[in-house]
């Protein structure tokens, strides 16, 4: 029961962001309680599509004037995001200092604090309790990520627009230098307030237990750090496209460490277990279904979790692992935005083949199965 609710609860908070059209973000926890009841999901989802406008302040240098005049017009819908846009207090504390004095495993945190990586900086928010190693960890999933897909989170499409780290250690944290040579990864962890994890190209949002042991898996920080190193490299590819290379990532890396990644159940094609997607339209027509749902308003559907998990699986065995970075490398030479579906079909071909939605159709019943089969088999050890 635990399994399904945390299911249901997913998909309902993965909707909730992309309704306010914030395209980096999506995997949600954080409504623990509430996921098994549609009214309330829908409740919760509002709740976050509002906290969400503010997010799109950090789109992208180009967007953040306007984004600024936005969220002014849009004052009411803000108002509850203070606490979370709000630079940090000044009284901090610094996370090696508080390393050298505490000793449990799992640390209280009671300042902000931070941590400054050669690759990211952390902020922690007070109150928020976090296992002590989660700097090293951070950056072991930043490595397998990059692995994973043959990318550099040190590559960056929009250098120059070092909003989030501006913010925070510029304003909030005043005589604490971070410097420019540094890559601008800022990821912030707040205490649990039941929002929704999200993620852009120069920072990501956590809530505490999605690093503690006892409440999660990873799974959605796995996630949200692979929609940070795809987002770097190129305009964003739309929907299908970015959420099944988070998904993807979200089940490889889990698999790697060897942690359970029960969120893919609900992506499983097997004959063991009843799934509400049907997936009947990406069978009849793929390119239809991939156009369809990388253009939908996302306000009410899993669609493109389900397109894009098993068409980047697809895309990693039949076009080479490195079939994401050629795609962001052709990518990043066009100008175009999420709609230009298009475009975004024409740097697919280009870089896989003319008929990979063909190919895909002819894939998807016996290929998405065995990995369906993958998936089923590695959570057996841990109580499937
Ligand atoms: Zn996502």
């Amino acid at each position: 029961m635990k399994k399904r609710r945390r299911i249901l609860r997913l998909a309902a908070l993965c909707a909730a962001v992309v309704l306010a059209g914030n395209l980096g973000a999506c995997q949600g926890t954080g409504a623990e309680g509430t996921g098994d009841d549609t009214e309330a999901a829908r409740a919760v989802q509002k709740e976050d599509a509002d906290k969400s406008t503010v997010q799109e302040e950090y789109a992208n240098a180009d967007a953040s004037k306007e984004s600024s005049s936005e969220k002014e017009a849009d004052g009411e819908a803000d108002a509850g995001n203070d606490e979370q846009t709000q630079a940090p207090e000044a009284d901090v504390d610094e996370l090696s200092e508080l390393l050298a004095r505490e000793t449990g495993e799992m640390i209280s945190f009671e300042k902000n604090t931070y941590y400054l990586g050669d690759r990211f900086a952390l902020w922690i928010e007070k109150g928020a309790v976090l296992p002590r190693d989660v700097a090293d960890k951070i950056k072991e999933v930043m490595e397998k990520e990059e692995a994973l897909y043959g990318l550099s989170y040190d590559d960056h499409l929009f250098a120059e627009n070092a909003t989030a780290r501006d913010f925070f250690f510029g304003d909030g944290f005043r005589g604490i230098p971070y410097p420019e040579d540094k890559v601008n990864v800022m990821i912030r962890v707040y205490k649990n307030d039941g929002a929704v994890e999200w993620a852009d190209t120069n920072e990501v949002v956590f809530f505490d237990e999605d690093f503690d042991p006892e409440k999660s898996s990873g799974e959605v920080f796995y996630h949200e750090m692979a929609h940070v190193l795809r987002l770097r490299q190129s305009p964003n590819l739309g929907s299908v496209l970015e959420e099944g290379i988070g998904n993807y990532a979200e089940w490889r890396i889990a698999l790697e460490l060897g942690t359970p990644c029960w969120e893919m159940i609900q992506y499983v094609d097997d004959d063991t277990y009843l799934i509400t997607f049907d997936p009947s339209a990406m069978l009849e027509d793929p390119e239809k279904a991939f156009r369809e749902y990388t253009l939908a308003d996302r306000s009410s559907s899993q669609n493109e979790y389900q397109y894009g998990t098993r068409f980047v699986a697809f895309l990693m065995e039949e076009y080479g692992t490195d079939v994401i970075a050629r795609l962001s490398e052709a990518a990043a030479k066009r100008q175009f935005t999420w709609q230009n579906v298009d475009v975004i079909e024409e740097i697919l071909r280009e870089t896989t083949s003319e008929d990979v939605f063909e190919r895909f159709g002819a894939w998807l019943p016996e290929g998405w199965r065995r990995c369906s089969r993958e998936i089923l088999d590695s959570l057996i050890p841990f109580g499937l």
